[in-house]
């Protein structure tokens, strides 16, 4: 049998294709290596939860408040107005996903990706090991999108630069949590951690997960000790004692490919395009709104033969979200390079309309606008902090 789909990778980016495409009756063959729970923060914003229709149980925490701290462990506690962030377990999430794809008519298959090679038609056929029996099997398709996360193998295997994605490593350790509220740690609350010792280009992170809690931070300079960080984290948080569950790190990728496609057969989702906010981290909304229009191309390309429906993908993925990556961009390069700059920058968060256009942005994923005079004050404070003219604790 010949699928219409082959999606390599049955994460959020690739179990959204799969459910799109079966939903609109095309045949789909969804690929997932499975058994290994993702890495992941698991912090989700309510524009994921109404697109995507996630329902409440899946939900194991919901968060009130954003804690960001200084290297001077000053802090600004930002209150989330209108909703709160969502937190999903990875192992439970996207078990899901799957299923849902499955429901909607996906074809699932437990196995690691190994090739891809052509038929004497010229069509694309998946070599991959079957997780029960160790044999190579294949998979035929017309397209295939590429699902399979950060390092992806289809990436490098087919798609321009697939293997030169620049990358950040991040690690964390999920542990019980503690009963009730401490002083260091609020079950409601999110908290992001900006200090040099702690990760000397990136953030630390304490994120309540219900029963649980993750603790982690990323950095993509070699050297950097993940655990030691990590332990900080969890002293400064009372959580040293209480029992870990898992310890695991993952790349998380910087940078959005130039191409999402091979020009011919092959598309690009999530991860595996590179497709995580700046300054954030966050990806698993981009993974989904990747699988999503991944899907929606190569419905586009399966109806009209023409290949060049691919980049329809990476099109409309950049028309709704280039501008936030390219603002959050420019953040990442201004306030991550020094822990002046990261005083400087949790000194902004004191700034009320700094905390609503951030979180207006991370919510509903748009730029809103704010009153003029308020846009003229929050530039005025950040030449303020960037050329050093206002003292780094200034709020
Ligand atoms: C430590 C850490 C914390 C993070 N925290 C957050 C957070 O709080 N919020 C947020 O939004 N984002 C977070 N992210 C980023 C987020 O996890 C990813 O952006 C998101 O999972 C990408 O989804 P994806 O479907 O593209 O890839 P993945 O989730 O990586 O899914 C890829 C799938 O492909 C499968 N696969 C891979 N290789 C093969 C193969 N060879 N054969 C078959 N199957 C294969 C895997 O089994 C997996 O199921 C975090 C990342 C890390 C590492």
């Amino acid at each position: 049998m010949r699928y219409d789909v082959v999606v390599v990778g049955g994460g959020p980016s690739g179990a959204t294709a799969a459910m799109d495409l079966a939903r609109e009756g095309k045949s789909v063959a969804m690929l997932d290596r499975d058994g290994r729970i993702k890495p992941c923060g698991g912090a989700i914003p309510p524009r994921l939860i109404a697109d995507f229709d996630i329902p409440e149980a899946q939900i194991v925490a919901k968060i009130s408040t954003a804690r960001m701290i200084s290297p001077t462990a000053r802090h600004v506690d930002i209150p989330i107005e209108n909703g709160f962030v969502g937190m999903v377990d990875r192992e439970h999430f996207d078990e899901f996903l799957r299923k849902r794809a499955v429901v909607a008519g996906a074809e699932r298959f437990s196995g690691t990706f190994m090739g891809l090679h052509r038929d004497e038609d010229g069509k694309p056929v998946i070599v991959y090991k079957d997780k029960q029996t160790q044999e190579r099997r294949t998979l035929s398709a017309r397209l295939v999108i590429g699902a399979d996360g950060a390092r992806s193998n289809v990436a490098r295997a087919e798609v321009p630069g697939g293997d030169t994605i620049p990358y950040v490593i991040a690690y964390h350790e999920i542990v019980e949590a503690p009963d009730g509220i401490g002083d260091a740690y609020d079950p409601n609350r999110c908290d992001v951690i900006y200090d040099g010792t702690i990760s000397p280009d990136f953030y630390g992170w304490i994120f309540p997960h219900g029963k649980q809690a993750s603790i982690g931070m990323g950095t993509g300079i070699n050297g950097v000790d993940l655990k030691d960080a990590t332990k900080s984290l969890r002293d400064a948080a009372g959580l040293s004692d209480c029992k870990t569950v898992r310890r695991e790190g993952a790349p998380i990728p910087l940078e959005p490919l130039k191409r999402w496609d091979n020009g011919r057969d092959v598309v690009l989702a999530g991860d595996a395009a590179g497709v995580v906010a700046p300054s954030s981290g966050e990806g698993i909304y981009y993974a989904m709104v990747g699988g999503r229009v991944a899907a929606e191309a190569a419905s586009a390309c399966l109806a009209s033969g023409n290949a060049s429906d691919l980049k329809l993908a990476r099109k409309r993925f950049m028309k709704e979200h280039k501008t936030v990556f390219k603002v959050l961009r420019m953040m990442q390069d201004a306030y991550y390079k020094s822990d002046d700059r990261r005083e400087r920058f949790v000194s902004l968060c004191h700034d009320v309309d700094v905390q609503r256009l951030t979180f207006e942005a991370y919510m509903n994923k748009k730029l809103v606008k704010a009153r003029p005079m308020a846009h003229l004050r929050i530039m005025a404070k950040n030449i303020g902090h960037l050329t050093r003219l206002i003292p780094a604790s200034s709020t």
